[in-house]
């Protein structure tokens, strides 16, 4: 019999939040009052917009919005959505149907795949990636069959390389673009490969577009833009980066109600939708997109910039991210990424993310680190300015 306590064998079979990891590194070297430079966990350092917050206080004096905001969601969230959707992708989406408010794409994600994989079945989730296409995998008792996006493909998948076997077995197929940690953009010519893959296997597409907006060289596409994506795809979207909103909690999946379905009825048994008055501010932030998500990009592309230039002088190996506000750079001599981000915080006080974090154990991203340009300007030229210093 097992003690009373222990975990379940399907949690022991998945490791401990990677960030959390990093973070209590950081928390500790900051408890010994060292000047430590947090460029681990991509969480937005500059405020939720004032139009946003203002919102939110409105929303919050009308007792209508005290109550279960149950898991339809607020009519004007959706409707909020679906406009800004068709501004933004020239998509129109039935707001009642084809939209489905989240607590972040995080939750979206673990319970799309708790409503879509059975234990023996498998996911398709690229390497370096969210761990939680990992994570949620295993949860659900299904197997995540690893595929690696190298930086010669432009780190997209190949999904040519899948095997008949992984492909019969897969029922989920992860795309994150534009793609946290490398930076990577995904055209819509892969897109349209990807919807004939999954139309081939019998496979629904779950995309990550968590950094839709962080983008600084052309346009993201969604991939329900793309002919026959409406019956195989689900995107997910999210308030987190774009509005710097990570601590509100809210997103919203698109795709086809019978592709949303699993995820409503997953989410109706385990939690009860989000507060009505952040769905209020969530469709004020969406209607003011283009008052404040521009010059937020800027703000990103000025700090890229100036760290990408300072690491290239210290003589690593980087190249400028086309989107999302990381820097995925090779670790100096091909050491373990976990090494370089220890003694980046010893000898550094810098906090970097290793690339172990977004691969199973021995992958080839394990010799990566990712710096998140989450600090001003001047702290990202100083990071690397003693990140030069080391001797590796
Ligand atoms: N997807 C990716 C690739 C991310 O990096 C993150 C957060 O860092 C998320 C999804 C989750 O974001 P949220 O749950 O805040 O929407």
């Amino acid at each position: 019999m097992r003690p009373r306590g222990d975990f379940a064998e399907r949690l022991k079979r998945i490791p401990p939040y990677p960030f959390s990891e990093t973070d209590r590194a950081r928390k500790a070297a900051l408890a010994a009052g060292r000047d430590v430079i947090h460029l681990g966990i991509g969480d937005p350092d500059t405020p939720t917009p004032e139009y946003v917050r203002e919102a939110l206080k409105e929303a919050v004096e009308d007792p209508a919005t005290h109550r279960y905001a149950l898991d339809e969601g607020d009519p004007g969230f959706r409707r909020a959505c679906a406009r800004w959707f068709k501004k933004r992708f020239g998509v129109a989406l039935d707001p009642e149907r084809e939209v489905y408010p989240t607590i972040g794409s995080k939750e979206a994600l673990a319970h799309l795949v708790l409503g879509l994989v059975d234990p023996g079945e498998k996911t398709l989730a690229p390497e370096p990636g969210y761990p939680v296409y990992r994570a949620s995998t295993t949860l659900a008792g299904g197997e995540a069959v690893p595929l690696d996006l190298a930086p010669e493909n432009g780190f997209l998948p190949d999904l040519s390389a899948v095997s008949d076997e992984d492909a019969a077995a897969a029922r989920v197929l992860f795309l994150n673009y534009p793609n946290s940690p490398t930076g990577a953009l995904a055209s819509r010519g892969f897109y349209l490969e990807a919807v004939r893959f999954a139309r081939r296997h019998e496979l629904v597409i779950v995309g990550d577009a968590a950094y839709s907006e962080i983008v600084f060289e052309g346009r993201a596409p969604s991939i329900l833009e793309v002919e026959g994506a409406g019956e195989v795809a689900v995107e997910l979207h999210s308030l987190s980066k774009t509005f710097n909103m990570t601590g509100w909690r809210i997103g919203f999946a698109v795709g086809a109600a019978g592709l949303l379905a699993p995820l409503a009825k997953v989410k109706s048994n385990v939690d009860s939708g989000v507060f009505t008055a952040v769905q209020r501010a969530g469709a004020a932030a969406l209607d003011g997109y283009g008052d404040f998500v521009p010059g937020l990009v800027e703000l990103y592309r000025r700090r890229r910039d100036v760290f990408c230039a300072a690491m290239g002088a210290a003589g690593w190996e980087v190249a400028p991210p086309k989107s999302t506000f990381y820097v995925w750079m090779p670790t100096p001599k091909g050491l373990p990424g976990a090494e370089v981000a220890r003694r980046a915080l010893e000898e550094a006080d810098v906090v970097l993310t290793p690339g172990g974090g977004f691969c199973r154990p021995g992958g080839p991203a394990e010799r990566f680190v990712r710096a998140a340009l989450t600090v001003e300007e001047s702290r990202l030229a100083e990071a690397a300015k003693r990140l030069a210093k080391i001797r590796w």
